[in-house]
């Protein structure tokens, strides 16, 4: 794409209206690809949509029409499952030992690379101190560049479970991955202590994990009434909450309790399946927490007990993700990237969701129009539709014909957030130093 410097700059100021024009449109929402299609942008919200046939161009003279030439149109990915503050640990209590100043520039510098990889919504499930919101805000307030973020506080832990990573006899003061509660009164404390200070999202530890040094994945940690406790609470003043769950009576628990999202659910039985059935949960199964083991194995100086699970889990893991698929439950992707595969490979969770089975539509709708509806923001992100933010990514290649092209960060042209050009192969090429 021979883009001109001035037309790039015109674009990163937010031109009023914005219109991409030729591109192969992909929505997010399942539907059949537009060939020859058309976005307008206008007041940093999509105002339409169509076929070139239908096109008619806006009478303004400050309108943009860009040419895309044939490339695909997407809207802007979204990542359901971040940890911005993950970066490069090998152990949680590594992570624990990092200050909260070193923590939160590891996390804003992380969300540059998210953006740039075509990533203009994160919910990030898990922080250092208060990290995710500070760095929510800093975004919104346009002094750095990165992807909207929908922020949680600490991982909210049982004493011994995923966030509980001290020796027996030490205490833990504050920071740190994990806050520790044991019992309802200390859950709802705990809410309201994180909702006071700005989280829009609530993450629960429900079970161990593989990479904890006490609980394993198998072990159910929280009492049900603890976590009914949570999930409650933060509905009640309009939060969200995610659950890591990785055993059967977790990812009951938590659907149970009516949890927005279940994260992992590495094992779930035919109960587990009724219940998602029967509610509006969305499953984020975070197929590169799994691959990435697989896959980087050695190099990643795996624990004993953590090379045990995971080979535990593998069959586990891919047959709960079968199951789910089969049965109609709505699949979201979460990477959970940072410390095994690093920040702005995001797009590596659409390709393995396929490796799962997942059809490359479905893959891409985890990424876009089911990843909104986990965060309960379908009507602000995750599909090119009038009325959502103008998240677009402009595209090299055919994605449903090989989901790995948006993995390629010269393939990915132009990153468009609230109808301003943000980031993009193209962009980088025009204005780095
Ligand atoms: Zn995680």
């Amino acid at each position: 794409m021979e883009t001109p410097l001035e037309l790039l700059q015109a674009l990163r100021a937010g031109p009023e209206p914005l219109v991409l024009l030729h591109g192969r449109v992909i929505d997010g929402l399942g539907s059949e690809p537009l060939d020859d299609g058309f976005v307008v942008c206008r007041g940093g919200r999509i105002e339409s949509v169509g076929s070139m046939s239908a096109y008619r161009r806006p009478t303004e003279a400050t309108s943009i029409e860009l040419d895309v030439g044939g490339r695909t149109l997407l809207p802007g990915l979204i990542d359901c499952h971040a940890h911005l503050v993950y970066d490069g640990f090998t152990t949680l209590d590594a992570l624990d030992r990092c200050s909260v100043e070193t923590a939160t520039i590891n996390a804003l510098l992380n969300a540059g690379r998210v953006l740039r990889a075509g990533y203009t919504t994160i919910r990030d499930v898990g922080t250092v101190a208060n990290a995710a919101v500070a760095v929510r805000d800093a975004i919104d307030a346009g002094k750095v560049p990165g992807p909207r973020i929908v922020a949680s506080g600490q991982i909210i832990s049982p004493t011994g479970g995923l966030g509980d990573t001290l020796p027996p006899s030490w205490e833990r003061v504050a920071g740190g991955l994990g806050v520790i509660v044991d019992g309802a009164a200390d859950v709802l404390k705990v809410v309201r202590r994180q909702i006071r200070a700005g989280v829009d999202n609530v993450k629960l530890a429900a079970s161990g994990v593989e990479v904890g040094p006490y609980a394993y994945t198998w072990m159910t940690t929280m009492r049900e009434d603890e976590i009914t406790t949570a999930v409650h609470e933060a509905h009640r003043w309009g939060r969200t909450t995610a659950v890591h769950c990785q055993s059967y009576d977790a990812v009951k628990y938590a659907l149970r309790a009516g949890s927005d999202t279940i994260e992992h659910a590495t094992r779930l039985d035919d109960e587990g399946i009724a219940l998602f059935q029967r509610g509006d949960s969305v499953l984020v199964p975070t197929m590169c927490t799994l691959f990435s083991v697989l896959e980087l194995g050695e190099t990643l100086n795996l624990k004993p007990k953590q090379r045990e699970e995971m080979a535990v889990n593998e069959p586990l893991w891919l047959k709960s993700v079968a199951d789910a698929y089969a049965a109609g439950v709505p699949i979201a992707a979460g990477g959970d990237l940072g410390n095994r595969y690093p920040h702005g490979t995001n797009a590596r969770e659409i390709r393995h969701l396929v490796r799962a089975g997942l059809s490359p539509m479905d893959a891409i709708r985890a990424a876009t129009g089911v990843a909104a509806r986990a965060l309960r923001r379908e009507h602000l992100v995750g599909a090119l539709e009038a009325g959502r933010r103008a998240d677009v990514i402009v595209v090299d290649g055919d994605p449903l014909a090989d989901v790995t092209v948006l993995e390629d960060h010269a393939r990915m042209a132009l990153v468009i957030k609230d109808g301003r050009l943000v980031s993009g192969a193209r962009y980088e090429a025009a204005f780095r130093g």
